[in-house]
């Protein structure tokens, strides 16, 4: 435990009025994240906030004085609870425990959706069929259809054929490395296993944008050669022709075939479990 060398409460911001050089006592600001000078400031007498002693009722030993402050560096305003500090060894020992179990169940359930996705054992760009035909199955459009509205074209799954970057579809002049797409899909995921398992997965935003950026990786062109990063359309599409993939498709499809949608379900179930 460290300590923080301050005596005195109320008495200070009185002396402040009286013109003081000590100035107000340093107070723990969450906002600068270390001790700062701190007036006190009246409590405002709506609700329940002009009252000063608290209790838990179904806790009553849980007691505290409350005090408003502002630190003087930030201006942020903030309450402070005066408690017996045996609460905050308390705090202390359940916070630890609870990040144990945290840690334990994270490991487990990281464990178990990563065993259940075989598929991410291969390497390279060699990645089952069947999965490069469900992404492009499940991103394939056909934007000049008769009907005035583009609809899915799920059929080009047909077509797959194997490249030296694995299973590919081609578009006219383009090709779509479906297999590739997959694979950077799958190392991805498997970091983000790895992570999971030490307590730390990524926000579900950022796991999203991963693989969202994917695909417009995995265009090549007439020679066969990757594009650095095929372009989008407003609309979130890689158009080529009356063709088209759509990314956001691709970012879906890929969250779940990784079984990061998964990961992310049981992750936060962990988090609110009592
Ligand atoms: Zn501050």
């Amino acid at each position: 435990m460290a300590e923080s060398g301050e005596t005195d409460e109320e008495s200070a911001a009185e002396r402040v009025t009286l013109g003081s050089w000590r100035g107000p006592l340093q107070v723990h600001c969450g906002h600068c994240g270390e001790f700062k000078r701190a007036h006190s400031l009246k409590l405002p007498r709506t609700l329940e906030e002009g009252k000063r002693r608290f209790h838990y009722v179904r806790e009553p030993d849980i007691a505290w004085f409350r005090r408003k402050r502002s630190c003087t560096a930030c201006g942020t305003e903030f309450l402070t609870a005066e408690v017996d500090e045996t609460l905050i060894e308390e705090l202390l020992r359940l916070r630890q425990r609870e990040a144990r179990r945290r840690s334990v169940a994270y490991a487990k359930v990281s464990q178990e959706f990563r065993v259940r996705q075989k598929w991410l054992d291969t390497t390279g760009d060699d990645v089952p069929k069947e999965l490069a035909a469900e992404l492009v199955r499940g991103s394939a459009w056909w934007l000049t259809h008769s009907s005035g509205r583009p609809v899915r074209a799920p059929r080009h799954a047909d077509r797959l054929q194997k490249l030296y970057c694995g299973w590919s579809v081609d578009f006219g002049a383009n090709w779509f490395a479906a297999g590739r797409a997959l694979a950077r899909a799958r190392d991805y995921a498997k970091s983000v296993f790895l992570l999971a398992s030490g307590g730390k997965l990524p926000v579900e935003r950022e796991l999203k944008l991963r693989l969202r950026k994917i695909s417009s990786g995995c265009v090549l062109n007439v020679n066969r050669d990757f594009y650095d990063d095929y372009p989008e359309n407003g609309a979130g599409e890689l158009v080529f022709g009356a063709q088209a993939i759509d990314v956001n498709d691709c970012e879906r499809v890929l969250m779940r075939l990784t079984g990061l949608n998964d990961l992310l379900i049981a992750y936060a179930k962990v988090k609110i479990e009592e």
